[in-house]
């Protein structure tokens, strides 16, 4: 018996940085390993990806997963009991076969993902190894360049300002523990600087500052003088990347922010934008345009995609045929890279390979719901995306994420290549 055939499969409920329920999933093996996954829970979801099976109703505002947990207890643990963990394709085959329902609503993406995980974090604990080398299997890795909110919007900070997430590149940094640190002063002086002017009001889901401003734009502004406060220059030092996350604010063709009570059409939403990306040293924009308007996106690619990083998240649900099918139409320039959205780590390493042979930029990704896990650094790493996108620089859900990547670098030693920089991109031949 080879000591990575699974011998047991349970999922059990755990609790996300909402407080609210999700599911995990252990897996142990004939040699003794055991291996954990957790799923994750996106609040603003694009409508291609995998969806969590909940369970509806009143009790924990329908968020329940006992659903989950008996698909996951009863055919996902029988079909894998007795597999080899080591063949993680045939794994999540298996899993598709399962449940291969375009969004897996059967037996819940929630379920699919932290049974993979487990699955994979078993296998790697079988050869003692860290996951991020595991999954690197003998090729060459790169530590990310971190993506990092500093004010979060949209739908998780209920729509208190429409832009969801305003982040920070540290394009400077010639280390991932520089660039760190780097993001640190800047975290702290955009705290200082809100409390000054009166304005600091919590943190959103994701860590980022409770953007309490009266206009999109202030938050900008805002973000380059805490840039500038951390002494730091804005573009060349710290560069500014954009989750818009459209979908959220649009409706029949019209796109609505709220806060300012104004309505734009695609082609005025694009030039907005523009405008910003003149008057601000933004390097990265994701999801400029709403999930189903193709025509805008690809206008938006077309305007700005040689001189800014374009990512799709709703847009492309990190599935593989969009991705290609997108990079043909010449829409986007980078894939964002969501494990749940996906279902399953085969899936999703196949997107990251579908966007890699594209030429595009390659950033995985956390979700707004989070917890301790921190599979996503080592996949990072492993996988050689290139970038990291895990939310804000506070809450232990988001810091777990990065500490991890800090420990990878150490471990690394002079072997440690942080190399990743927008000056030269993946896409355009840079
Ligand atoms: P979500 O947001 O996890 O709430 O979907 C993250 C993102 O849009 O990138
Ligand atoms: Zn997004």
């Amino acid at each position: 018996m080879p000591i990575t055939e699974i011998t047991s499969l349970r999922g059990r409920r755990i609790w996300d940085s909402r407080g609210r329920p999700t599911v995990e999933a252990e897996v142990t093996l004939s040699g003794g390993a055991m291996g954990r996954g957790i799923a994750p829970a996106g609040a603003s979801r694009g409508s291609a990806e995998a969806v969590d099976l909940r369970d509806g109703g009143e009790a924990l505002s329908g968020f329940g997963v006992s659903r989950a947990l008996a698909g996951l207890n009863g055919s996902i643990a029988d079909a894998l009991t007795g597999m080899d963990a080591g063949d993680q394709k045939e794994i999540d085959s298996c899993l598709l076969e399962l449940d291969p329902s375009p969004t897996r609503e059967t037996l819940g993406g929630n379920a699919l993902i932290s049974a993979s995980l487990a699955v994979l974090h078993a296998a790697a604990a079988a050869e003692a190894l860290p996951l991020w080398q595991y999954v690197a299997d003998g090729k060459p890795v790169t530590l990310p360049l971190p993506e990092i909110q500093i004010f979060g919007g949209g739908a998780h900070a209920d729509q208190r300002v429409d832009i969801q997430d305003f982040m920070v590149m540290p394009l400077s940094a010639n280390t991932f523990a520089e660039a760190l640190e780097m993001t640190a002063e800047v975290y702290l002086a955009a705290g200082r600087l809100m409390s000054e002017a009166g304005k600091r009001a919590g943190v959103a889901d994701e860590g980022g500052w409770w953007p309490d401003f009266d206009t999109n734009e202030a938050a900008l502004e805002m973000l380059v003088r805490s840039i500038e406060a951390a002494g730091l220059t804005p573009g060349s030092d710290m560069g500014i990347s954009l989750d818009v996350a459209a979908s959220e604010f649009h409706d029949c063709g019209t796109y609505c922010l709220g806060l300012e009570d104004k309505e734009y059409d695609t082609a005025g939403l694009i030039e907005l934008l523009g405008g910003w990306m003149e008057r601000y040293p933004i390097v990265s924009v994701e999801d400029p345009l709403a999930e189903d308007d193709h025509g805008g996106m690809k206008a938006f690619t077309e305007a700005f995609g040689e001189r800014v990083q374009i990512i799709g998240d709703d847009y492309l649900a990190t599935n593989a045929g969009r991705v290609t099918e997108a990079a043909a139409c010449g829409i986007c320039n980078a894939a964002l890279i969501k494990l749940n959205q996906a279902g399953t780590v085969s899936e999703t390493r196949t997107a990251v390979e579908a966007a890699k042979a594209a030429g595009w930029g390659t950033i995985v990704s956390a979700r707004s719901g989070e917890t301790e896990d921190t599979t996503i650094a080592h996949l990072a790493v492993g996988w050689n995306a290139g970038q990291l996108k895990v939310g804000s620089f506070a809450r232990s859900e988001r810091m777990a994420k990065w500490n991890e990547v800090l420990r990878i670098e150490e471990a690394l030693g002079d072997q440690a290549v942080f190399a990743y920089t927008l000056s030269s991109p993946p896409w355009g031949g840079g």
